[in-house]
């Protein structure tokens, strides 16, 4: 059957007050396939997988199978199998019968023999091998990571934000799709413990010097949160009594680092406290929480959250907010916990709106220091934060080709939420509204129009023209003011269409609403003195 998607080529042009910026991006037929819901995708709908997979670590070499279990929405055509190269698909079976495969690059195009019925569940059986792509700068390029720890032994760990499962396993290699639960069944060398995500079920030797665990995941998870850590791992645990009972929290850490992961590690039923408290109940109490130890960075796999970052306070022992707030916590296991409820609750579609993962997640940052050190510290790290900004491109990437925006989806995201705090001038509404984003979109894929609406019509603000102004333009809103003659004059100037949000400022010692439009405006003012309350991230130019 003839494809009849096109590469995409676009000229992105968006303006700013200091001239036109265009930024030339050139998408391929494979960014597309990989970025877009197909017709092969689109006619059926996720289940179940069981990823069985056989890790050997002396050769960097896997091999096995992804049962694919799907329910048919719609007349079948091919079904569309992401995995990326150097691994290649061996084979694809359904009901014993093997099935024609078409290539197209990482995308594989498996023609169905029997007749797909609608509303019924089938499953195919994609077999692979090969010797996947290493991570060079795991988790940012993403792959497996095949180190040693100090003792010699292998130290291994995917990871593949952004570059897609399909690095490491066949799927369906999009996240608007997830499947309602999944089982992880690992085979590797006996002297060696692999950590999946959820519970382990079982675990059996085999008689050529494997082990083989089966981990079963009790939730919707998405591609990138699947993992596989495989180490020379010792165990301890807690149980967490929390919103919805007691939950475990398990450690997997290297032997010989126990002693300082079970002092440090008590950041993380701390974290678990806040983030109850200001996002609701964990979202995956089935499948308890662990913290597993890798050699890379560390990354938001559900339920298996992975941690690197050396059993140092802040990120690798900074502050990114350079106000000292930021070494009172470890980053990673704030930031990436953090992610829990925000990238494995509620996931992005299009990862052109991966903000709803990092914009969140970075806020959640100061409202952890907003629940053990007050609001005023929680403030200060925040807006600390903002010399991270460098508004070089919108937050919001594009969509249906696998392209996020800018990494300001970060600092700029946390500081637009912050803000948004500011508009809502109700901090208990505030995190109702905050929880309410985590109990309305449980477990969902979602794109930013839904979160968008979803605040717009809880805060009963209309917040259309700050949400474009702060995700789809680069300009950040300036205040432009003059006090003369005992008038104080103001407007906005660099500013997207509609915007006209009021912000928190004192004027002759008396705090107050000011309500700048795009044209002058003018109020009395006796002493000249006006100061614009910084938790607003705007910038202002006295002229
Ligand atoms: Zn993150």
């Amino acid at each position: 059957m003839k494809n009849t998607l096109l590469a995409l080529c676009c000229l992105i042009i968006f303006s700013c007050a200091q001239g036109q910026i265009t930024e030339q991006v050139d998408f391929t037929r494979q960014d597309t396939l990989r970025g877009s819901i197909t017709p092969e995708r689109s006619w059926w709908d996720l289940t179940y997988y069981h990823l069985d997979l056989s890790v050997m670590p002396d050769e960097k070499y896997i091999s096995g199978k992804t049962s694919v279990y799907y329910k048919v929405l719609d007349n079948s055509k091919e079904l569309q199998i992401d995995l990326q190269s150097p691994l290649k698909i061996t084979s694809a079976i359904q009901n014993g019968q093997s099935l024609d495969i078409r290539h197209d690059g990482n995308a594989h195009f498996i023609s169905l023999k029997d007749k797909q019925e609608i509303g019924k569940v089938y499953s195919v059986d994609v077999f692979y091998k090969g010797n996947p792509k290493e991570a060079v700068r795991a988790p940012w390029d993403g792959g497996f990571s095949w180190k040693k720890d100090k003792n010699g032994n292998h130290f291994i760990a995917t990871s593949c934000q952004g570059l897609g499962a399909s690095v490491w396993w066949p799927n369906k290699d999009h996240m608007y799709d997830e499947v309602d639960s999944m089982l992880i069944s690992v085979t590797n060398p006996k002297e060696l413990t692999n950590i999946s995500n959820g519970r382990l079920r079982s675990k059996k030797e085999n008689n050529d010097g494997t082990v083989t665990s089966h981990w079963f995941v009790n939730n919707p998870i998405n591609n990138y949160g699947v993992n596989v850590n495989i180490a020379d791992y010792v165990h301890f645990s807690e149980v967490y009594e929390g919103e919805k009972g007691p939950l475990d929290l398990d450690y997997f850490i290297l032997s010989y680092n126990l002693e300082k992961a079970q002092e440090h590690f008590t950041d993380a039923p701390k974290m678990m406290k806040a983030f109850e408290h200001w996002f609701g109940p964990y979202p995956f109490y089935e499948d308890g929480f662990k913290l597993v130890e890798v050699p890379y960075l560390g990354m938001e796999h559900q339920s298996s959250v992975t941690y690197g970052n050396q059993y140092k306070k802040g990120y690798l022992g900074r502050d990114l907010s350079g106000t000292g707030w930021g070494l009172k916590f470890d980053f990673l296991i704030i930031h990436e916990s953090g992610h829990e409820w925000f990238a494995n609750n509620i996931t992005y579609k299009d990862i052109a709106d991966m903000w709803i993962h990092e914009g969140f997640t970075n806020y959640s940052e100061n409202l952890f220091l907003d629940y053990y050190h007050g609001k005023e510290a929680a403030s200060e790290y925040v807006i600390g934060t903002r010399k991270g900004i460098k508004n070089d491109k919108p937050i919001i990437g594009y969509y249906n080709v696998n392209k996020e925006g800018s990494g300001d989806m970060y600092p700029k995201g946390g500081n637009m939420l912050h803000t948004l705090r500011q508009l809502i001038e109700n901090d208990e509404k505030w995190r109702q509204i905050l929880r309410g984003l985590n109990e309305t979109f449980y477990h969902q894929t979602v794109t930013t129009q839904q979160i968008e609406n979803y605040i717009s019509e809880q805060s009963g603000i209309d917040l259309t023209a700050f949400f474009n102004q702060y995700l789809r333009d680069i300009r950040i809103p300036t205040l432009e003011y003059e006090i003369k003659n005992g008038a104080l004059k103001f407007r906005w100037t660099e500013i997207v269409n509609g915007f006209d949000m009021p912000i928190q400022v004192t004027i002759d010692n008396k705090e107050q609403w000011l309500f700048p439009k795009n044209k002058w405006q003018s109020i009395p003012i006796k002493n000249s003195t006006f100061k614009i309350d910084e938790d607003f991230y705007i910038r202002h130019k006295q002229i």
